[in-house]
């Protein structure tokens, strides 16, 4: 399939955030399942500002002797998706893996991710098989992963689900955009050409609480759906032509009903306000979805994605010679 190139060095990704309760756990399942791989592979942990020991156990488990553990600590919590990125910066990997800290994603599912990839992809999800999650915690996923798939019409089943691989040129990618609002799985598939999903398992969370109150949820939403597109901007101004066209449509028919039933039945007038309110709350719609326009188009360019990504540069024989006689 594809550019089967196989995988030299794994990078794996892990933000932690006051998770001192799991991490002793987490380390020895992670270094089994590291060990268990063909590549060398490297565990980098990112510490999001933690209040608990949490940084302590990992600057730990780095001085340990011939340890695979590279430690990031971060001065404060500057939220998951950000901790990953410190991460992805420090990485060597051709390949990197992302999970989570509280051992949701099982460590063991690893091997596979790296199969997939090895298989051709450029990123790999993954579908949480029974996830053990509240109602309330999945609902809003539910709702998430339904919008991603109308507004981009990628079709990937679980963004939710932080167990991920990636390879190297989609992860640098990702560390040329440099707005704060990121939600990594959407913008990995804005770089990966050819993407695949699989099976894993989904455990409850070890030990403590999740992280995301729900606010956070609400915040998280909302970068991902801005992240993504502008789309519900462009709305406001079709709600308000909608609203206008009615308006306008409503005034006409006021005008011919009142010459046949007389002004006695347009209430001498006062439905004809409602008529030109409705034209005026329209425009004003209009008004609103193009302030929408140029905020949208702000916003991109704040962002300052980079346009396109050169994964690879193949030089023909000819050309390099010419290049070089050239200089
Ligand atoms: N996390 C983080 N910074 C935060 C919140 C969470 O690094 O501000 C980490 C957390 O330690 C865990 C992962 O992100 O490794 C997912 O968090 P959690 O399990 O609480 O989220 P949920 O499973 O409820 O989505
Ligand atoms: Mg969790």
């Amino acid at each position: 399939m594809k550019n089967n190139q196989s995988v030299g060095f794994v990078s794996i990704v892990i933000p932690v955030y006051n998770e001192e309760a799991t991490l002793p756990e987490l380390l020895r399942r992670t270094k089994i399942a590291g060990d268990s791989l063909e590549q060398d592979y490297e565990l980098i942990l990112v510490d999001d500002g933690s209040r608990d020991r949490s940084a302590q156990l990992i600057e730990e488990a780095a001085n340990q002797d011939g340890s695979a553990v590279v430690g990031v600590i971060l001065n404060r919590n500057y939220g998951q998706h950000n901790a990953i990125m410190a991460g992805f910066n420090k990485a060597k990997g051709d390949v990197i893996v992302t999970l989570d800290a509280d051992l949701q994603n099982p460590p063991e599912e690893i091997p596979k991710l790296i199969a997939e990839i090895e298989k051709g992809f450029d990123s790999v999800g993954t579908v949480r098989r029974n996830r053990k999650d509240s109602m309330l915690r999945k609902l809003p996923s539910k709702m998430v992963n339904l919008l991603v798939k109308k507004s981009t019409g990628i079709a990937m089943t679980d963004y939710g689900c932080m167990l991920r691989a990636y390879r190297r040129h989609v992860v640098d990618a990702m560390l040329e955009c440099h707005e704060r609002s990121t939600f990594i799985p959407v913008l990995a598939n804005g770089f990966s050409r050819h993407t695949s999903e699989i099976d894993v398992d989904h455990d409850e969370r070890a030990d403590g609480e999740s992280k995301y109150s729900f606010m956070s949820l609400i915040s998280l939403t909302f970068d991902l759906v801005t992240s993504m597109t502008t789309a519900p901007l462009r709305m406001l101004s079709v709600f308000g032509a909608i609203m206008a066209a009615l308006g306008i449509s409503f005034g006409i028919l006021l005008f011919i009903l009142r010459f046949i039933f007389g002004a006695e039945w347009a209430a001498n007038g006062i439905f004809t306000l409602d008529a030109i309110l409705f034209v005026f709350i329209g425009a004003q719609f209009i008004g609103l979805g193009l302030l929408g326009e140029y905020i949208g188009r702000i916003y991109s360019d704040v962002r300052a994605r980079p346009r396109y990504y050169v994964q690879e540069v193949i030089v023909g024989q000819a050309a390099k010679e010419a290049r070089e006689s050239s200089k």
